[in-house]
């Protein structure tokens, strides 16, 4: 019998008519001779409510019991939902995380799924009751009540659909699908008919809400097709499936977050394992660490910024401030009024010139460029807040996002799991009992015919980066990792980019060249570099990769030159005659996880 997964979000679930109107999709589906699971939100607002109302008893309540609070909201839920489900004369029964056996590690408030018995609800459907589900919630080992993260119900609904190998795993929330940007904020954002697991990872982690970035990571791993679509019409959505929807296209999707915090550690002493020393103390306050872009050394001193959720910044401080005693760095600055503003696609990892493309956008909107980073289909960009929406606007605008592309594949019907390998039924086998969300890495690569050029003291002015990369696209190189750092105390900025050794002397000469419109202090360049990566699925929530490689070099006197992350792959820049000895050591660090 097909089984399908209904997810309601909070504001589906919102009200009695709406419980009323979700029960009703529910039922529908069960008459269609579907097996049904419902996985319900808390109604409306109210784990913002049950937030708020903690802050007024303590300052810092325990995450242990700040779980146990925020767990009732989707109980509410649930029990109201089995109630509609009744009245509508179906049958229906609730469950907890805890009773349908979702079992989580201890790190409350953002806890991940080890194993999920799905015995009793597969008996339960079997019964013919209509499951529902209260999502974000589980249990550890000590029986203490834990939830997922904020947004974690959509990561129940995918957990749920892998395990009980659903043929479809529905979203349903108060938008019509996924969209190439926030339709709140940006109403010319356009509907996708489909979209790629890598990019609505990446898209998920960098900002567009729509989604629980990890939950993306189960429907990868586990083949779950995704349809999300609204609660209140019956209209086709988004489908999440392998496949983007335009081949054509380099950018898929723009995503801004809007409370970003940067830190600057300053006068960093350029030796091995500074970086492992000051991530290790973010990563153990379980702080989410992007854009991190270190300084290319100057006078064996380097400057590392990077940038944490605002609301993480007081805690980030915390540990910033050991970690600047203990490697002797000389202080560090910080800004909490930064927002993030990234773009997405596959196409990215093949076309050239599209940072470029995105700093021209930006440049020609007059808005300043704080920070840069990029991966292979991914590029953020830093900017004052008060800049974020216009910044979001002119690169949405600038990629043509509004419109459909001409190759885009038409609407589909799920994929159907029904199809599913020998190898596939081994692995939700082997998922219902092992480590769900444990890490995992596909490929450890060493790329080493690489340079790297980095222009210091370029002036921290709208227009710079553009400048910078129309000359070296208009001479044919082809750039791979640019970063920009911070360095806005001084009113300046450097700017690194790797890109082939062999156009090493080309673009030396097209940089010398920018002399007379930029005012930059010096080029410096590394001949021959290496680019080392690691690649798997979830990676910058999954921080011990970045941490592991950064500990590894740093025990072999290893060099770091430049990092990026993504939600894909972990690169870090290297001299080229430590290498190999460094693909050796990270090969014999992970060979435990590789699959
Ligand atoms: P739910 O309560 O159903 O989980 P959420 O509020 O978590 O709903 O997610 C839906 C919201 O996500 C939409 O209302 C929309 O404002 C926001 N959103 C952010 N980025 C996107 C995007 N790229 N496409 C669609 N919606 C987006
Ligand atoms: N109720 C939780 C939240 O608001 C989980 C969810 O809605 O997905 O974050
Ligand atoms: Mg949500």
């Amino acid at each position: 019998m097909p089984l399908v997964v209904q997810k309601f979000g909070g504001t589906s679930v919102a009200d009695p008519e709406k419980i009323l109107a979700a029960a009703r999709k529910a039922i529908r589906a069960q008459q269609e001779g579907k097996q049904v699971v419902v996985v319900v939100s808390a109604m409306g607002h109210n784990t913002d409510l049950l937030i708020d109302l903690a802050s007024q008893v303590s300052d810092q309540p325990p995450a242990r019991e700040m779980d146990m609070l925020l767990s009732t909201g989707e109980q509410v839920s649930v029990a109201l939902m089995a109630m509609a489900v009744h009245s509508l004369g179906f049958k229906a029964i609730s469950l907890t995380g805890a009773q349908m056996g979702i079992q989580t590690d201890s790190s409350f408030t953002k806890a991940r799924i080890r194993k999920i018995s799905a015995d009793r609800i597969q008996r339960l459907l079997n019964e013919g009751h209509i499951v529902i589900a209260a999502g974000f919630q589980g249990i550890d080992e000590d029986f203490n009540i834990t939830t997922l993260g904020r947004g974690g119900s959509d990561t129940t609904a995918v957990a749920l659909a892998a395990v009980l190998q659903a043929d479809a795993c529905e979203i349903h929330t108060d938008v019509d699908g996924v969209y190439t940007t926030d339709p709140r904020q940006l109403p010319e954002a356009r509907q996708m008919s489909q979209i790629s697991y890598d990019e609505m990872l990446e898209l998920a982690s960098l900002g567009a809400g729509v989604m629980h970035n990890r939950s993306i990571e189960f429907a990868k791993k586990y083949g779950v097709p995704i349809h999300v679509r609204s609660s209140f019409s019956d209209v086709r959505g988004t489908l999440i499936v392998s496949e983007p929807e335009s081949k054509s296209s380099a950018v898929c999707g723009a995503a801004m977050t809007r409370n970003e915090a940067r830190i600057t550690i300053q006068g960093v002493p350029d030796r091995p394992g500074t970086s492992f020393e000051i991530f290790k103390r973010l990563a153990d306050a379980k702080i989410t660490v992007d854009m991190i872009v270190q300084n290319v050394g100057h006078e064996s001193q380097a400057d590392i910024s990077f940038t944490v959720p605002k609301e993480e910044l007081k805690e980030a401080i915390k540990a910033v401030q050991t970690a600047v005693t203990t490697v002797g760095a000389s202080g560090f600055t910080h800004d909490d009024d930064v927002s993030k503003v990234s773009v997405v696609g596959l196409g990215m990892a093949y076309q050239t010139g599209v940072a470029q493309q995105m700093f021209r956008a930006l440049a020609d909107a007059g808005i300043n460029i704080q920070m840069i980073t990029t991966s292979e289909i991914k590029i953020s960009v830093l900017v004052a807040r008060n800049q974020a929406q216009s910044a979001l606007r002119a690169v949405h605008q600038s990629f043509g996002l509004f419109r459909r592309p001409t190759d885009a594949v038409e609407w589909s019907k799920l994929p159907s799991r029904k199809a599913t390998s020998a190898d596939l039924e081994k692995l939700v086998h082997d998922l219902r009992a092992a480590d769900m969300e444990q890490l995992s890495l596909s490929d450890i690569s060493l790329i080493d015919d690489q340079a790297r050029i980095t222009l210091v003291g370029v002036p921290d002015q709208p227009g710079l980066a553009a400048m910078v990369f129309d000359a070296v696209a208009a001479q044919g190189i082809f750039v791979d990792m640019i970063v920009q750092s911070y360095d806005g105390h001084e009113g300046v900025t450097s700017i690194s980019f790797t890109i082939p050794h062999r156009q090493h002397q080309a673009c030396l000469e097209v940089v010398e060249g920018l002399r007379p419109t930029i005012s930059f202090s010096r080029v410096q360049s590394s001949q021959e570099i290496s680019k080392l990566s690691v690649s798997g699925i979830g990676l910058r929530s999954h921080t011990s990769v970045a941490i592991g490689m950064f500990e590894v070099l740093s025990a072999n006197g290893i060099n770091i030159e430049m990092i990026n992350t993504s939600e894909l792959r972990v690169n870090v820049v290297i001299s080229s005659s430590a290498g190999k000895q460094a693909l050796d050591c990270l090969r014999r660090k992970f060979e435990l996880n590789l699959s």
